[in-house]
C-alpha cells in the first residue's frame, strides 16, 4: 500500500496509548490483578443498561446508541479477581497510591505539567464492559514533550484510568464479560495531533510503549497494551480507531483511514457540483407490496418469515452509492456495513438494480411508489419490521452526514487492519465527578521523592542493555521490546550461556515457531528456563534448541528432559563425534583431495547433518580443522 503525504493531505493524526500497571491490587479495590486465561464458568449477575444523564441533562449519543440495542448483559468471575466494587455495589475504595505513583513518573519523565489536586471522574461507557456503566478517570498531568532523535512530539494528557472488563461473547441480545481485568489500573497517555507519516506515528507509539515500559513498574504481555488512534483528513472531523494491539497495524490502519476519509471528501465535492449542501431524503416507505408477484429467489427468501421492504428515496442522488475513489472505496459499500451491524443482512441501492433477479418494471415501481425521478436515487431493505424501522432512520442519519465527509465516529480496527462502524463519537457530555471519592491534593514531597526515582530515558537504558549483554542495537530493542525481558535477565544470571544465544531463543526462535504454527501456550516461561538450565548442564547442544522446543510445542513432549530422549539429542561425547568425523572424512577423501582446504565447509556440513544438534559446532569445526590440517600436512610430506 502506497503511503500518503501528511503534509499536502492536512492529515493529523492523535494517539492514545493505554498501558496496565504492574500493581499489586486493582485501581479501586483491594482484588488482585491478575487475570484468568479463559472464561469463568461461574457467572455472577445479570443486568440490563441504562443510560444516565448528566449533570447538564443531556444523554450521551453513544450512550443512547448503546441502550437502544436493549442488551442483557453476562457478568463471569472468581471471588479472588472480584469483589462487591466491581460488581458496583459498594462504593470505590481510596484510589491506589502505587498506582498514581507510576502514573505520576511518567508525566515527570515526560515533563508534563502535574496538577495541583486530583480529581476522580465517571466517564459514560455503556457498552456493559463496566458494570457501572461508567469508567473511572483521573487526571494527572498536562503537556510535556517526548523527543524522538530531533523530532519532539507534544504530549496532551495522561490520566490514570480502570481498564473495562474482558468481552467474552456477543449476539444482538447479549454480551457476556469477564470481570478478572475490571478495575485494573491503567495509564492513558495522550498525544495532541501530529501532522506524520504513518511510520513516524508507529515510531512514536513504539516510544511511548517503550517509556511507559522504562519504568519497569508496567504489565507485561498480550493485551497490556492498546492504541487509539485518532484521525483527520484536512480539517475534517476526527474519526476514533479504537484498540489497536498490534503496533504493526497501525500504518497499515493510517493508510487505509486516510484513503477512506479522502473518498468521502470527493464525494462531498461530487455533490457541491450538483449544487447539493443538504440532502434531500424522503420518508421510509413500505415497499413490501411491489414485490407482490417477484421472480427474485432472493426477495422470496428475505420477504419469508413475516419480514417486510422498505425504502428511502435521496432527492439528485443517481450514481452516487457506486461513486468510486482512486483507493475503490464506494458508499454504497459503507452504508451496507452499517445496515449489518444494525441487524440487517445489507441494503439494495439504485445505482446496482436491476439486478438479483429484480426487474427494471419492480424497479420502476418502486420508483412510483418513492415519488423519485430519473436522477434521484433510492436504497431499501427487507427485515424484521422494528429493526428495519431502527436501522434506515440510522442509515438516513448516516447518508445527511455525506455533505460534510467522514462523519465522526468511533470505528474498530479489523486483524487485517481496516477499520469498521463501531459508535457513534461521544459527546462532551460524557464526563461527571465520582462523587463518592473526594479530591486528593499531590503533595510536594512525593513529587521531590518522586523525581529522585525518574527511570532513565529508554534510549540510554538500550544502550546499557547492549554494552551489558553484549547484544545487537537490534537484538537489544527486541529483548526490550519484548513481555519476556525479565525471563532473559533471570537466565542470563542463572547460566553462563551467551545471552545473545538466549536473546535469539526468546525473540526470533519462538516467532518462527508461532509462525509455524505450534501452540505457544505449552512453552511457558518454565519450559524456556528449563531448556537453559538443561543446556547448561550439557545436556544438549544448542544447535537442537528449536527442535526440541519443536517437539513440546506440537505436543509430542511435555518437557524438556523427555524432548531430548524422544529426538535422541543426547550430547555425544567427543570419540563419538570423532568416530563420525572418520566416517565421513574416509568416505570423502576425494573431495579432500580435490579441494584441500575448500573441503571444510562441505564435510563440515555432513558432520553436522549427521551429529543432528547432538554436538557443538565450534568443537565440530575445530576437530575438523585439525584433521584437515594433519592429513594436508602428511599426504603433502608424502609427495
Ligand atoms: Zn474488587
Amino acid at each position: 500500500m502506497k503511503s500518503y503525504d501528511s503534509k499536502d493531505l492536512g492529515v493529523k493524526v492523535g494517539l492514545e496509548i493505554h498501558q496496565q500497571l504492574g500493581t499489586q491490587h486493582k485501581l479501586f479495590c483491594k482484588c488482585q490483578t491478575l487475570q484468568t486465561a479463559e472464561s469463568s464458568p461461574s457467572n455472577l449477575f445479570n443486568r440490563r443498561l441504562r443510560p444516565s444523564r448528566s449533570e447538564i441533562g443531556e444523554i450521551d449519543p453513544a450512550a443512547r446508541f448503546e441502550f437502544s440495542k436493549n442488551r442483557t448483559i453476562k457478568y463471569h468471575g472468581r471471588l479472588d479477581s472480584v469483589c462487591l466494587v466491581e460488581a458496583d455495589e459498594e462504593p470505590p475504595r481510596s484510589l491506589n497510591e502505587e498506582a498514581l505513583e507510576i502514573g505520576l513518573l511518567v508525566a515527570l519523565s515526560l515533563g508534563s505539567h502535574i496538577v495541583d489536586e486530583i480529581h476522580i471522574m465517571r466517564k459514560i461507557v455503556i457498552d456493559g464492559s463496566n458494570t457501572g456503566g461508567f469508567q473511572r478517570t483521573v487526571l494527572i498531568a498536562r503537556g510535556g514533550e517526548l523527543k524522538i532523535g530531533r523530532r519532539s512530539i507534544k504530549i496532551q494528557d495522561i490520566s490514570i484510568e480502570e481498564d473495562a472488563a474482558r468481552l467474552l461473547n456477543e449476539s444482538d441480545d447479549l454480551r457476556e464479560f469477564e470481570l478478572d481485568r475490571l478495575g485494573t489500573p491503567l495509564i492513558e497517555v495522550s498525544t495532541a495531533p501530529m501532522s506524520c507519516t504513518p511510520e513516524e506515528v508507529k515510531d512514536v507509539a513504539l516510544a511511548i510503549g517503550r517509556l511507559l515500559r522504562s519504568t519497569k513498574r508496567v504489565a507485561r504481555g498480550i493485551g497490556t497494551i492498546r492504541q487509539d488512534v485518532n484521525i483527520s483528513v484536512a480539517g475534517g472531523p476526527v474519526v476514533e480507531v479504537k484498540g489497536v494491539q498490534q503496533i504493526e497495524l497501525i500504518e497499515k490502519i493510517l493508510n487505509y483511514e486516510v484513503s477512506r476519509q479522502l473518498a468521502l471528501k470527493k464525494l462531498v465535492n461530487e455533490l457541491a457540483q450538483r449544487g447539493i449542501t443538504e440532502l434531500k431524503l424522503g420518508p421510509i416507505i413500505n415497499l413490501t407490496n411491489c414485490f407482490h408477484s417477484t421472480n427474485s429467489a432472493l426477495i422470496k427468501k428475505l420477504l419469508g418469515n413475516s419480514k417486510e421492504i422498505k425504502g428511502i428515496g435521496v432527492s439528485r442522488f443517481k450514481g452516487l452509492f457506486n461513486f468510486e475513489s482512486e483507493s475503490g472505496f464506494r458508499l454504497g459499500r459503507e452504508l451496507a456495513e452499517m445496515a449489518r451491524f444494525h441487524g440487517l443482512g445489507g441494503i439494495f441501492h439504485s445505482d446496482e438494480l436491476p439486478q438479483y433477479g429484480i426487474s427494471e418494471q419492480e424497479v420502476q415501481t418502486i420508483r412510483r411508489t418513492l415519488h423519485t425521478e430519473e436522477l434521484d436515487a433510492f436504497f431499501l431493505a427487507a427485515g424484521d419490521p422494528k429493526v428495519l424501522v431502527f436501522a434506515l432512520n440510522a442509515l438516513q442519519e448516516r447518508l445527511r452526514l455525506a455533505v460534510l465527509g467522514a462523519p465522526a465516529e468511533t470505528r474498530a480496527t479489523t486483524p487485517d487492519g481496516t477499520t469498521k462502524y463501531m459508535r457513534p463519537k461521544p459527546g462532551a457530555a460524557r464526563m461527571y465527578p465520582e462523587t463518592d471519592l473526594p479530591p486528593i491534593e499531590i503533595q510536594q514531597t512525593l513529587l521531590s521523592k518522586l523525581k529522585r526515582s525518574v527511570p532513565q530515558p529508554w534510549e540510554k537504558q538500550l544502550a546499557d542493555y547492549s554494552s551489558r549483554y553484549g547484544l545487537s542495537q537490534t537484538q537489544a530493542e527486541k529483548i526490550f521490546d519484548s513481555e519476556d525481558v525479565s525471563l532473559f535477565e533471570e537466565i542470563v544470571r542463572l547460566t553462563a550461556i551467551a545471552p545473545s544465544i538466549v536473546a535469539a531463543t526468546i525473540t526470533e526462535t519462538m516467532k518462527d515457531l508461532s509462525r509455524r504454527g505450534l501452540n505457544m501456550e505449552r512453552l511457558s516461561s518454565a519450559i524456556i528456563r528449563e531448556l537453559f538450565l538443561s543446556l547448561d548442564n550439557g545436556l544438549f547442544a544448542k544447535e537442537a534448541i528449536s527442535e526440541i522446543l519443536a517437539a513440546i510445542g506440537n505436543g509430542k513432549a511435555t518437557n524438556i528432559e523427555e524432548a531430548i530422549s524422544l529426538l535422541q539429542l543426547h550430547q555425544l561425547e567427543t570419540d563419538e563425534l570423532q568416530q563420525i568425523l572418520e566416517d565421513i572424512f574416509s568416505k570423502n577423501i576425494g573431495i579432500v583431495q580435490n579441494k584441500r582446504e575448500g573441503a571444510f565447509s562441505i564435510l563440515m556440513g555432513m558432520i553436522m547433518a549427521k551429529s543432528r544438534g547432538r554436538a557443538d559446532g565450534a568443537l565440530i569445526s575445530t576437530l575438523l580443522k585439525n584433521k584437515l590440517t594433519e592429513f594436508l600436512a602428511t599426504s603433502d610430506q608424502a609427495t
